[in-house]
């Protein structure tokens, strides 16, 4: 006999970095299994390509490739969704640390209070020469999770060919380029029109947060700033 089928509430929210309204679900046991073994692994890479399958299952709005967003839109629709799943309060155990004082304080986080800041001055139009510029977008997870994560110049040259959306001069708009052409470009620049460009990814907005909290024990006051998905699950 079949069993009932469950319904599943659907809910709305907003990708950061183009202010689109996407739907979705709660995830269910079955994508929290993926999450756990994820999370047990203990490995980066591993742990975005759960939390990217996660989303893709749970966005109900057709047509979206969770492949292309910013990774920034990634960390902060996984927190909706987790908001929505498990809870909107994260509870952080946070340990003093300051001399002999260990002492453990129990934050409560509501996920409604992180937020995504994009700066406003933040342009992604760059001008090269008077004549020359190009257009870029932010990373996405497909892109940043196919980088090693050495720091070195030609990962970084990589990841910004992978962003380069239009190149234009004054009389044209060049959207028809390959991976290897867009390199050869970025090499020809010189070292202070390469930094206007590094500059735009050094301003990539994350998902971050500032706690303050005062320790009951020794009277004294924390700062905790934490940054990227993870240390919102420590
Ligand atoms: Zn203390």
């Amino acid at each position: 006999m079949a069993l009932p089928i469950l319904n599943t509430p659907e809910f709305e929210t907003t990708i950061p970095s183009t202010n689109q309204k996407i739907n979705f679900r709660p995830f269910l046991v079955k994508e929290e299994k993926i999450l756990f073994m994820a999370l047990q692994g203990n490995d980066p890479s591993e742990m975005s390509t759960a939390v990217q399958r996660v989303l893709e299952s749970c966005i109900t709005t057709p047509g979206i490739d969770v492949g292309l967003f910013a990774t920034f839109d990634i960390e902060y629709l996984f927190l909706k969704l987790r908001a929505k799943s498990v809870g909107e309060v994260i509870d952080l155990k946070l340990r003093h640390n300051t001399g002999d004082c260990t002492y453990i304080h129990q934050h409560s986080l509501n996920i409604d209070d992180i937020n995504v800041v994009i700066p406003d001055d933040l342009d992604n139009k760059i001008q090269i020469t008077d004549h020359v510029g190009i257009v870029l977008k932010f990373p996405s997870i497909e892109i940043a999770s196919k980088l090693p994560q050495d720091n070195n110049m030609d990962s970084l040259i990589d990841l910004i060919a992978g962003c380069v959306d239009v190149v234009y001069d004054s009389d044209k708009v060049y959207e028809d380029f390959s991976r290897e052409e867009i390199k050869t470009f970025l090499e020809s620049l010189n070292g202070p029109q390469f930094t206007k460009i590094r500059d735009f990814f050094k301003r990539v907005p994350k998902l971050s947060h500032d706690i303050e909290w005062t320790c009951p024990k020794c009277g004294e006051t924390e700062k905790i700033h934490l940054e990227g998905l993870a240390s919102f699950f420590m």
